[in-house]
């Protein structure tokens, strides 16, 4: 048996972040990584929390994310959450990955949000969550982000830019990925 790298997988602030678990770990064996699962949940603080903007500072999630996967002495990790997320300057973000400290968090509060009026079937959300969940990890590995709107690694600014993806990486990002080895 081949030694695939692990991609550590942390619920965040509730177990609701088990409920896309397939989508997550399809994304990440998509990239031929294995997922590892804590079974446990990071729980937030007021520390992580911004009153005025009623969500939760990104940056500090991720700071959570990697005290406890040095604890647990793991490696790459993706945090995954319900609660609504931010950066400063960003009215919201749908993940964000920190290459250097080697850690992301994606929120699926923004992609399960349903259009008024239009009839949307889970399966546009599972995919919604391979995608963005795929996007992290692509930058987790190094990936940065693709002018290809179609690309999994294009800079999604609203859900339409999401779903307007297609669960793949374009040629330019498989060829990337390869010489990064
Ligand atoms: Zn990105
Ligand atoms: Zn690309």
């Amino acid at each position: 048996m081949s030694y695939k790298e692990k991609v550590a997988v942390y619920p965040v602030h509730s177990m609701d972040g088990y409920k896309y678990m397939t989508q997550i770990e399809a994304a990440i064996r998509f990239y031929d990584k294995e997922p590892d699962v804590s079974l446990e949940v990071i729980s937030l603080s007021a520390q992580e929390y911004d009153v005025m903007r009623k969500q939760y500072k990104a940056d500090m999630i991720i700071d959570r994310i990697v005290a406890r996967r040095d604890v647990d002495k793991k490696g790459k990790a993706l945090g995954i959450t319900t609660v609504d997320i931010s950066m400063p300057k960003m009215n919201y973000v749908f993940g964000v990955t920190n290459t250097v400290k080697k850690a992301s968090v994606l929120s699926f509060a923004r992609l399960t949000i349903l259009p008024l009026g239009i009839h949307l079937g889970l399966k546009t959300v599972e995919e919604r969550v391979f995608k963005e969940s795929a996007h992290e990890i692509g930058h987790l590995l190094g990936l940065t982000h693709c002018f290809e709107t179609t690309c999994i690694m294009s800079f999604a600014n609203s859900i339409k830019e999401v779903d307007d993806k297609l669960p793949l990486l374009c040629n330019s990002c498989k060829e990337k990925l390869k010489s990064r080895g």
